[in-house]
Parts: structure tokens; sequence; C-alpha cells
């Protein structure tokens, strides 16, 4: 199946009472992890390509052909968006340009009326081109590709400003952080992502910082409009620790074991559990 926009892979999700999940990716093994996971889950999926991720690979044309390539040899059949994350106005356009399916404009740091504005041409482009787009209003805690976000909780008539114009999904700040979470972290708040909700009428709503929020805050979280959910730092520290484990265990020094489809093996299946773990707590699994 080509790539496809997460529109209705979202909509579908949030009438249904489930989220979708986003993985950030960082290279071949990664993307080819999540796919099959996601296909053995039967699962719908969003790949997510950080600006920086995207440089890492080469760019955003080696990104999308890498995927398109993917979903082709390996038979890939469930619904799969490519998806810019944390975007600013010029990586949104460059991703709509090399063939991405849907973006994500992170306009919160500017004032409200500016967000709205450079929103506003996205949503034209997109809406014309058949590509989803992922607003942001009130900055999400945490360093993402530089950017540093106080973590601020979003205000609803903002986010009911940016809904209304249009955009099929709409992340929100309501205390969620990117990396791992402090000891002292509050949580979630749902009295806020309650207003948020009711503000937007039933607008798919995404909570980034999926790592380290616990289950029961991230299912209550998709009864109150989250349909899609970003897990980045908690597969990088399966890869992590998985290689980890390979190297120290001398397993590299024995035989081939130095091949690098042996050496990033472990680190593979690592990320192949962490996302069939994820797809099953928030519910995708058998909706693709
Ligand atoms: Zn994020």
């Amino acid at each position: 199946m080509p790539l496809v926009s997460a529109k209705a892979m979202l909509e579908k999700a949030a009438a249904g009472g489930y989220a979708v999940a986003h993985i950030n990716i960082n290279n071949l093994e990664w993307t080819k992890a999540v796919l099959l996971t996601a296909q053995k889950a039967n699962s719908p999926v969003i790949l997510g390509v950080s600006a920086g991720a995207a440089k890492y690979m080469g760019g955003y044309k080696t990104v999308v052909a890498m995927t398109r390539a993917l979903l082709e040899d390996l038979n890939i059949s469930v619904p799969v968006a490519l998806h810019l994350d944390h975007g600013g106005f010029d990586d949104a356009v460059a991703c709509i340009n090399a063939g991405f399916s849907s973006v994500m404009f992170d306009g919160s740091h500017y004032p409200i009326d500016e967000n709205i504005e450079k929103t506003r041409i996205l949503r034209d482009a997109c809406g014309v081109l058949g590509l989803s787009l992922e607003a942001e209003v009130g900055a999400i805690g945490g360093e993402e590709d530089g950017v540093l976000g106080g973590g601020e909780l979003a205000d609803p008539v903002e986010c009911k400003r940016v809904a209304d114009l249009g955009v099929d999904m709409l992340a929100a700040g309501i205390g969620n952080i990117h990396g791992k979470y402090p000891a002292n972290w509050p949580g979630l708040n749902f009295d806020v992502l309650g207003k948020i909700h009711e503000a937007v009428g039933g607008k798919p709503l995404v909570l980034h910082g999926g790592t380290g929020i616990p289950d029961e805050m991230v299912r209550r979280a998709i009864t109150l409009g989250v349909a899609k959910i970003n897990v980045n730092t908690e597969c990088q520290l399966a890869f992590q620790e998985a290689t980890r484990a390979y190297i120290e265990s001398g397993a590299d020094q024995n035989g081939k074991g130095f091949d690098p489809r042996k050496l990033l093996a472990p680190g593979y299946e690592a990320i192949c559990a962490k996302v069939l773990e994820k797809i099953t707590l928030f519910g995708s699994a058998g909706k693709a």
C-alpha cells in the first residue's frame, strides 16, 4: 500500500476509542522494525521523522524513497503515514515537496496569531495535496532537536482557534515533556485535556513525549480524545540496552559477531518488542 495521510486513521481511532502510535525512525533498521511490527499486529502506524533525523539519514527525499521502497519490498498492507515531526515552516514545505504524506508544523513558539497564520498557509497546501497536518499549541516540555519547550499548559481557547482552521490533529501541551520524565513530574493535567477535548469538538489530539507516562494515564488520555501518541526516546533506550548487552556479553568478538547484521539484530528486535507493546497499549492492534 502506498503512503497515506494520517487523517482517516486518526478519525477512525478517535471514534473507536484507541490511539495510533507515532514512532520516530532513525535509520533503515528502525523503519523496517516499525513497519514489520505494525504489519504483524495489523495496526495502522505513523512514522515520525524530525528534521534532525532526516538530515542524519541523508535528507527528506532519501527518507521518502526508503520508506516507499520498504512498503513495496516488505508487502506492507496496513495504513502507514510518513510524518514530519516538529517541523518549522520551511521543513514543512520541504517535506510536502519531498513526498511526505503528513506534516507537523510546530508554531507553538510563535505568538498565537503568527502560529495561526503560518498554520493556515500549510493547511491550504496540505488540503490541496491530500496530506494531513498537525499543529501545536502550548509548547511541550523538554528538548526536541535543540528546541526547548517549557512544558506549558495549552489554552483551550487557542486550541479551538487552531483546530477551527481545519487541521487534522492538534498537539497541545498538557504537562507532557520530551525525553525522560523527572522523578518529581506531577503527571498529565487531565483537567486541561478535558477542556481542550471539549473545545475542539472531537478533533484528534496528539500526545507528545510518550516515554515514561504511566499506562493508566495513557489509557485515560485516550478516553479524552488523544488519538495519536508519539514514542521516540523509549525505542532509543530499548535499542541502546540491547546493543550494550550484546557487546558486553562479548558476542561481537565471537566468530562473525562483528557483522553489522548481527551486531544490530538485538537492538532491532528490542525496537520490534517496544513497538508491539505500544500498539497493544494504545489499542490499535487489529484496527488496520
Ligand atoms: Zn514532540
